[in-house]
C-alpha cells in the first residue's frame, strides 16, 4: 500500500480511475494471453511498458498500484521531471522509465544514469553521441536501434539497410548496450502494422544470422495495434491510451 499522505500530487485520483487502471491491466494482460497462445509464444517474453505522457505523477503511481511497473516517456524534460517528483516515492525502486522517444544530442545527459533503456536509437550519429556521453560517465546504457521499417516520411529511424550496414558499429560503440530494435507502425492499417512488426523481427533475425548480433528485443505495438505486435514477436509493448485513458475503448 502507499503511504497515506506522503505526496499531496497524489491525494486528488478518483478511486473510479484507480478501478480503470486495475480493470485495464487485467485486460492487457488478457489480450497478451491469447496472441501469445494464437503464435505459440509465452507470455513472460512480452513486457508491458506503459507510456506515462500524458499523465502526472499520481496516475504512475496509481498504475503501479494497480500492477505496472514498466513506464516510459517520449520526452526527457517529462523523464526528469517525473523522476524528481517520485524520488521520495518508496514505490520508484521497483519502477522503471524508459526513453522511447526523438532524443535531441543536447539532451542526452538528461537521460543517462536515468532511463533503463533508450528505444529510440535512430542514427548511427545519436549511437556515437551517446556512446561518448556514457564513456565519460562509466555507463553501459542499453538502447534499441530504431528502425522505420513501414517507409513512411513522418516516421524516424534509420532504414532497414541503414541498419543493416551500421548495425555492427554501433554494436561494437563503448558505453552503449544494443539488446535489440524498435518501430512504430502506420496508424490504422491493421495489414500495414502486421507487416511492420514481422519486417522488423525479420530484420532482427536476419542481423543476428550474419553478424551474430544477440538482440533478443523487440519494441513493437501501441495501444491500437499491440496484439499484432505480440502475434509477430514484440517482446515489448508500448501503451499509452489504452492504459491511462478512460475514453479509449476496448472490446
Ligand atoms: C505515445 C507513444 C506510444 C503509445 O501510444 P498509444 O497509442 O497511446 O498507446 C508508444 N510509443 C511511442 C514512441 C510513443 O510516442
Amino acid at each position: 500500500m502507499r503511504q497515506a499522505g506522503h505526496d499531496s500530487r497524489e491525494a486528488q485520483l478518483d478511486p473510479g480511475y484507480e478501478r480503470h487502471l486495475c480493470d485495464r491491466f487485467a485486460w492487457v494482460r488478457e489480450q497478451v494471453e491469447l496472441a501469445c497462445a494464437r503464435s505459440s509464444r509465452k507470455p513472460s517474453e512480452v513486457e508491458v511498458v506503459c507510456v506515462s505522457k500524458t499523465v502526472g505523477t499520481s496516475e504512475v503511481l496509481a498504475a503501479f498500484e494497480a500492477g505496472f511497473t514498466h513506464f516510459a516517456e517520449n520526452r526527457p524534460q517529462e523523464l526528469v521531471r517525473k523522476l524528481e517528483e517520485l524520488q521520495d516515492a518508496p514505490e520508484l525502486e521497483q519502477m522503471t522509465f524508459d526513453m522511447i522517444g526523438n532524443l535531441q544530442t543536447n539532451k542526452i545527459n538528461q537521460v543517462l544514469g536515468r532511463a533503463r533503456m533508450i528505444h529510440s536509437i535512430s542514427s548511427e550519429h545519436l549511437a556515437q553521441a551517446v556512446s561518448k556521453r556514457a564513456l565519460v560517465r562509466d555507463l553501459r546504457v542499453p538502447c534499441l536501434l530504431e528502425v522505420n521499417v513501414s517507409g513512411e516520411k513522418s516516421k524516424g529511424g534509420m532504414t532497414p539497410d541503414e541498419c543493416r550496414e551500421a548495425a555492427e558499429r554501433i554494436a561494437a560503440l563503448d558505453g552503449l548496450d544494443v539488446q535489440g530494435l524498435m518501430t512504430m507502425a502506420p496508424k490504422g492499417d491493421a495489414d500495414a502494422a502486421r507487416r511492420t512488426f514481422c519486417g522488423l523481427r525479420e530484420l532482427a533475425d536476419d542481423l543476428t544470422a550474419r553478424t551474430g548480433l544477440d538482440l533478443p528485443r523487440i519494441s513493437c505495438g501501441m495501444s491500437d495495434d499491440f496484439v499484432i505486435a505480440v502475434e509477430e514477436g514484440s517482446t515489448l509493448i508500448r501503451l499509452g491510451r489504452v492504459v491511462f485513458s478512460q475514453d479509449y475503448e476496448v472490446r
